[in-house]
């Protein structure tokens, strides 16, 4: 529903919030715009990503702005290394936790700030708290995870081929392994990323797809010989829901990064030369 993904404006940098999340109190969840970063041409302007030719600087910039007008304050970020797959991995916290007493807060914390990349994989876990969770999209689906009972957070990456490989359940099995997350209890959202409406694939896309989702066709629209416009968020959540998610657990954008360029970087819709934007999770502090 389009009241679950709010647009909000901070510091001149616009970015969606996730408002069912957020209303749980356990967790900050948050998706980067483009806009209100220092990016020249096709990453204009709030690019996030240091791997698609932009300057570094910039991206430097822009990563603070972000995060001091998300809220993500913390001194630790982490995103894996992409590869479309479906990898799954949980990070350790790369240093000796901070006492809450000693954590640094201002100028001091902004020195600090660590932004890293760790391991090869399409989504990440934690039940740190202290610790913000990045993935970068531009088209492809970003879900966002929360088990509310034993305070975990998740966010993973969903392009077609990540969904092939089942990114998102591989991701809820991993927090079920370590964390006892029970599949009826946790909360996803799928964010803003490629629609049906601008998502035409051909059979290489569809075929394979067939194999593993026999329901396939309930999200492909024919679009010409050997064509289709897929609906790849209206997959995943058919795919969630069968692997015990509760349909009203489930929040789907509707925002399709292709039609609204203003406010996002679409991959398709600009030839591939373009800036990624983050989805950002992270647990808070609860006493
Ligand atoms: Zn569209």
């Amino acid at each position: 529903m389009a009241g679950d993904f709010v647009f909000r404006e901070s510091g001149g940098v616009t970015y969606l919030e996730v408002e069912p999340f957020q209303k749980t109190g356990l967790a900050r969840c948050v998706f980067s715009t483009r806009k209100g970063g220092v990016s020249k041409g096709p990453y204009a302007s709030l690019n996030l990503s240091t791997d698609v030719g932009d300057d570094l600087e910039a991206v430097k910039e822009n990563r603070r702005r972000y995060i001091e007008s998300a809220g993500l304050n913390e001194v630790i970020h982490m995103q894996p290394h992409q590869v479309h797959g479906a990898n799954v991995i949980r990070p350790r916290m790369p240093f000796v936790p901070l006492n809450p007493g000693e954590a640094p807060e201002g100028a001091e914390q902004a020195a600090k700030r660590v932004w890293l990349t760790v391991g090869e994989a399409d989504s990440i876990v934690t039940i740190d708290t202290g610790v913000v969770l990045h993935i970068m999209v531009a088209d492809c689906v970003p879900v966002f995870l929360l088990d509310p009972v034993n305070g975990v957070v998740a966010v993973a990456h969903a392009g077609w081929r990540g969904v092939l490989q089942s990114i998102v359940p591989h991701t809820i099995a991993s927090m079920e392994n370590w964390f006892d997350t029970e599949n009826d209890k946790v909360m996803v959202a799928l964010g803003p990323s490629i629609g049906q409406c601008c998502y035409q694939v051909d059979k290489e896309v569809i075929d394979p797809l067939r194999m593993v989702y026999p329901f396939v066709e309930q999200f492909a629209k024919p679009d010409g010989p050997d064509h289709w416009r897929l609906d790849l968020r209206g997959l995943i959540r058919h795919s969630l829901e069968d692997f015990g998610v509760r349909p009203e657990s489930i929040f789907v954008s509707e925002h399709c990064t292709a039609c609204d360029q203003e406010n996002f970087f679409s991959h398709r819709a600009s030839g591939g030369k373009t800036g990624r934007m983050a989805a950002s999770i992270m647990l808070t502090e609860t006493e």
